[in-house]
């Protein structure tokens, strides 16, 4: 099943995405329990929010061992977490903003997981209780801030630079063996399969949740393959995971506001 939040006619509405192209918006919070409430809406008639609003968005840095050779740092003995900010999120078919702090924006295409149950201290072999589904995120980086600053903060925390989504597919039972190509103006950028992680899914449910209690609707996100790179204004960035759908999002300067 997919599920994700929608605005249509003014109202936010947690929605079902059938396979037909409808749309069936559902009477509450999916984690408070799925129920269809019969209305159906068509999904030219939308625009997408992001599938959840996360108290916090769980980021693992180097979790493919191709990725961590083309960063030139040593495989980790156990996995790096870092915080972005809810206020990065965005949704499918957003807008990403390049702030005039950095010169160098780039993409990481990732697998997300999201939580339907509050997790703490949960074992590898339970790991995957709490889990909801999966989405796919892109974990927008400043790399020039990055590679100057030791707190990954700024450079990961900027608004926008999070897009999140389509939606969060929730029959992904085995997240072991996944194709996740990132697309830039249609041309591959990254290729792999999150059967290369360093670390499995489970295994970073359970690291973190040792950490921090994780709640309905927060993010952990797996980190990324190797092929990361710059984005510019005017470009068209994809992340697609296979069995969950393509997050796809624009890219601009951002403008100041006053
Ligand atoms: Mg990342």
């Amino acid at each position: 099943m997919r599920v994700g939040r929608i605005q249509h006619a003014g109202h936010v509405h947690w929605v079902v995405f059938d396979a037909d192209g409808d749309l069936e918006i559902l009477r509450r919070a999916p984690w408070e329990g799925i129920e269809r409430s019969g209305r159906k809406i068509g999904c030219e008639e939308i625009s997408f929010l992001s599938p959840v609003e996360p108290s916090k968005i769980v980021c693992i840095g180097l979790n493919y061992r191709a990725h961590a050779q083309e960063m030139k740092k040593a495989l980790p003995s156990e996995p790096v977490m870092f915080l972005k900010a809810p206020s990065a999120v965005i949704a499918h078919e957003g807008v990403v903003k390049l702030p005039p702090e950095s010169t160098q924006v780039e993409y990481e295409g990732e697998l997300a997981i999201v939580f339907g149950k509050r997790t703490h201290r949960v074992s590898v072999e339970k790991a995957l209780s709490g889990v909801f589904g999966y989405t796919c995120l892109n974990d927008v980086t400043a790399r020039d801030i990055q590679h100057r600053e030791n707190i990954y903060a700024r450079a990961k925390g900027f608004d926008t630079f999070c897009p999140v989504g389509p939606w969060i597919e929730t029959e992904i039972f085995d997240p072991g063996d996944l194709e996740l190509t990132l697309r830039v103006n249609r041309v591959v950028r990254q290729h792999s399969s999150t059967a290369d992680m360093i670390f499995s899914v489970a295994q970073l449910v359970a690291f973190v949740s040792n950490v921090m209690t994780l709640l309905p609707g927060d993010i952990l996100s797996t980190g990324t393959p190797s092929g990361v790179g710059q984005l510019t204004a005017g470009d068209q960035v994809e992340v697609e995971i296979e069995r969950i759908g393509v997050l796809r999002n624009t890219v601009a300067l951002a403008t100041c506001e006053i």
